[in-house]
């Protein structure tokens, strides 16, 4: 049976290599060959491998040096390291080790024995893979609002303040939009909270996936209001996407509680005027300008978009 892993075999002596190709293969695993650990480097950064098994005297680059070499790279996933070593050679080992090397065996090599140390090796990387992508799932928790999934306050506290810095020095547009839903209290009070939650998902949805991916962002600012961080966006653009996103939310209809409900939401939407010096602005203000429109958006009878320039 075909391995999932592909073994780098690094091995200045064609004939040793050879040798542990064929045997290597008749285990099912894909077995490529470098001749020294320059060699070996250049084909890891274009390839899947996981595992290299690695003589320790060649010629460039020889083991301790190649250990060393991948420990400092980040492949995006671990590659795990037997080296191969003359009989007896105690301090090879310990120094082998050192450099990052995660297993070792003496030449010449039990083929048992090799295909026993693969399999710790498989073990390690299964392992570490499944970690990794736990703290990727972690990482991504960490900065999403659990019941909409859109970014959290978290989220935006760290990268509004960066937005806008970059926006500030690069002279760069950035424009943003804070939204409320209108009379949210009173679609609690009609249909209880759950339908509540369910409505709020049902605004988010509308409103998120008509942002430019890669380039816009949403985040939960508080209970029923969120912000919308739109880069390399002036107020102009800023007003015409909230109106956008307001002509979404009125058409939406959710369907919960044995009843077609409907929304609308209000927006205020600032952006940092080109004109003038901007060095003493700071995030807050874009923020409270935002918080003013939406207000005036809200006195003015809701299910409006105002915008304005800081
Ligand atoms: P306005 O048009 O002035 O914004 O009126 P409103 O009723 O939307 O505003 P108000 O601030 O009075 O009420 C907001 C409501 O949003 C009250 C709160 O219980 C509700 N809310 C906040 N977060 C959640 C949530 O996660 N789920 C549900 N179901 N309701 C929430
Ligand atoms: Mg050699
Ligand atoms: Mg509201
Ligand atoms: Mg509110």
């Amino acid at each position: 049976m075909r391995k999932d892993f592909e073994v780098m075999l690094v091995e200045d002596s064609r004939t040793q290599a050879l040798k542990f190709q064929i045997m290597l293969d008749s285990y099912g695993y894909h077995v490529t060959v470098a001749q020294n650990g320059l060699e070996a480097m250049n084909m890891l950064l274009n390839s899947q491998t996981s595992i290299v098994i690695t003589d320790w005297i060649m010629p460039e680059m020889d083991g301790s040096e190649l250990c060393r070499a991948i420990r400092k790279h980040d492949f995006g996933n671990y590659v795990y390291i037997i080296l191969l070593t003359a009989k007896d050679s105690k301090n090879d080992i310990i120094e082998g080790l050192e450099a990052g090397a995660d297993d070792y065996l003496t030449k010449p090599v039990d083929d048992a024995e090799l295909i026993a140390r693969l399999t710790t090796a498989e073990r390690v990387i299964r392992l570490e893979s499944s970690l990794r992508q736990r703290n990727k799932e972690i990482a991504l928790l960490s900065i999403t609002d659990p019941l909409t999934r859109v970014f959290n306050r978290g989220y935006l506290n760290d990268n509004l303040p960066k937005a806008f810095k970059r926006a500030v020095r690069y002279r760069q547009n950035l424009s943003i939009i804070i939204c409320d839903l209108d009379h949210f209290k009173s679609v609690n009070d009609d249909h209880g909270h759950q339908v509540g939650d369910l409505v709020l998902q049902a605004f988010v949805k509308a409103v998120d996936g008509s942002l430019r991916k890669d380039l816009d962002w949403m985040a939960r600012y508080g209970g029923e209001e969120f912000l919308i961080a739109l880069p390399e966006t002036d107020l102009n653009g800023g007003i015409i996407a909230a109106e956008r996103f307001r002509q979404q939310v009125e058409k939406l209809v959710i369907h919960a509680d044995g009843k077609d409900i409907q929304i609308t939401a209000s927006f205020g939407v600032s952006a940092i005027d080109q004109e003038g010096d901007k060095s003493n602005l700071i995030t807050d203000d874009l923020i409270k300008a935002a918080d003013r429109c939406l207000y005036q958006a809200k006195d003015r009878g809701r299910n409006k978009c105002i915008g304005a320039s800081i």
